[in-house]
């Protein structure tokens, strides 16, 4: 995993001390950081109708020639796809299994 790094907003010295730190830094943190699961796609399942294209609600569905699959940088884990695939061809799986 390749490491990113955070910039500042501002000038972080006008910010008065007792502030919480965590407010004055842009995180570069992506959903594929803190998923805790991720869809898996059956292919075999699949008819490419793209009702999970449709819900994902941060649109990393990704059309390829046969089927549809997952842009894992951005997923967030949250099933919708799984749930909504009328062929149930998506599982959700644990992060790392
Ligand atoms: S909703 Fe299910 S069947 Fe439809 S494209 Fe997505 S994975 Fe394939
Ligand atoms: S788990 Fe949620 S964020 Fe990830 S592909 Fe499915 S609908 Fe999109």
């Amino acid at each position: 995993m390749t490491t990113r790094q955070s910039r500042p907003l501002f000038d972080a010295s006008t910010i008065p001390d007792d502030l919480c730190p965590i407010a004055t830094r842009l995180t570069p943190m992506l959903p594929g950081d803190w998923r805790s699961m991720r869809p898996v796609i059956d292919r075999e399942r699949c008819v490419k109708c793209a009702v999970c294209w449709l819900y994902c609600p941060v649109q990393c569905v990704v059309e390829k020639p046969a089927w549809f699959d997952f842009n894992l940088a951005t997923c967030k884990g949250c099933g919708i796809c799984a749930r909504e695939c009328p062929q149930h061809a998506i599982r959700m799986i644990e992060e790392g299994a």
